[in-house]
């Protein structure tokens, strides 16, 4: 059985509906997987409702962007994992992170438009549903208008920091992301961690100290993204600084074709048991 603790829908970014994903990861022999859309969790109870049913266990996830201070295209991605989906403090951030998300998209189309692309509001509309909007919607605008060839090409050349079509996102700092977290019963893992972009090891360490000192529970040290060398290393880190492990492909469906569930690009190997030791940090703390 493989597990997958980082999956997006369509409720953010994803290709996938829930019920999609599910059928999706069951015909590939996951048993336990997160629901992880960016600052959404719609697409939580969906999945469950529906994994109960074809026997894949469906983790409540949440993916954070958070405001911190970092250089050139380093960022920070906050996972919060196991919490309850019902959580009204959780909802009504959330709610307003996706507005704000809704705004900033618009607001980019409307540089684009100004850059001489052609795209407009409703494009966006029907790229988004009823997901929380995102930068791989205009990607996948700019695609299928044969703008760009693929989402990398629409990031490098409108859609990153210093392109045409760059406008910054709202976002939560880190204290009070963690705290929304565990307010609503969760665990706080640092999403792939190789996003900060450190040039040591021991930069990475201190990083990741920091954060623990302001309630940090875990690192994904096992992601699609990070070669063996940075996974053991983190894997020791967090087994000498007592932080919890966690493990996703980051899963988007189409928006990144060379990823699948569970085993990422390939190599990507979750022990199955990080699972069980998150579920005995949270009944430690009861
Ligand atoms: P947003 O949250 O709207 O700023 O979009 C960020 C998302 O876009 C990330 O979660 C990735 O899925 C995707 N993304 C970011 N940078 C790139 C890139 N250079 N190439 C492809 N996808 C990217
Ligand atoms: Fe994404
Ligand atoms: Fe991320
Ligand atoms: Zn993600």
């Amino acid at each position: 059985m493989l597990i997958d603790l980082h999956m997006h829908t369509n409720y953010s970014d994803g290709s996938y509906s829930p019920e999609e994903l599910i059928d999706y990861v069951s015909g590939r022999d996951l048993g336990i997987i997160a629901v992880t859309d960016h600052d959404e969790t719609g697409g939580v109870i969906p999945a469950r409702e529906y994994g109960k049913k074809r026997g894949v266990e469906v983790i409540p996830g949440v993916e954070l962007s958070i405001d911190i201070e970092l250089t050139g295209a380093a960022h920070l991605h906050l996972l919060g994992l196991m919490f309850d989906p019902g959580n009204v403090t959780l909802k009504n951030e959330l709610a307003q992170l996706k507005k704000a998300r809704e705004e900033r998209a618009f607001m980019i189309v409307q540089k684009l438009r100004e850059a001489g692309l052609p795209i407009e509001a409703g494009d966006l509309v029907d790229a988004v549903g009823q997901g929380s909007a995102g930068r791989p919607h205009i990607a996948e605008i700019l695609i299928k208008k044969g703008v760009v060839g693929d989402i990398y090409e629409a990031f490098s050349t409108y859609l990153s920091k210093g392109r045409p079509g760059y406008v910054p996102k709202k976002k939560l700092k880190l204290a009070p992301a963690i705290e929304l977290i565990h307010g609503a019963g969760g665990l706080a893992i640092l999403a792939h961690p190789v996003s900060l972009k450190c040039k040591t090891y021991r930069e990475l360490g201190e990083k990741i100290i920091e954060m623990k000192s302001v309630g940090l529970d875990g690192i994904e040290a096992y992601y699609p993204g990070h070669d063996k060398y940075l996974t053991k290393w983190l894997v020791t880190f967090a087994g000498k600084n007592h932080l919890l492990l966690s493990g996703g492909s980051d899963f988007h469906g189409s928006a990144k074709p060379d990823v699948e569930p569970g085993i990422g690009r390939g190599s990507l190997d979750i022990p199955t048991d990080l699972v069980e030791r998150m579920r005995e940090e949270k009944r430690s703390r009861k």
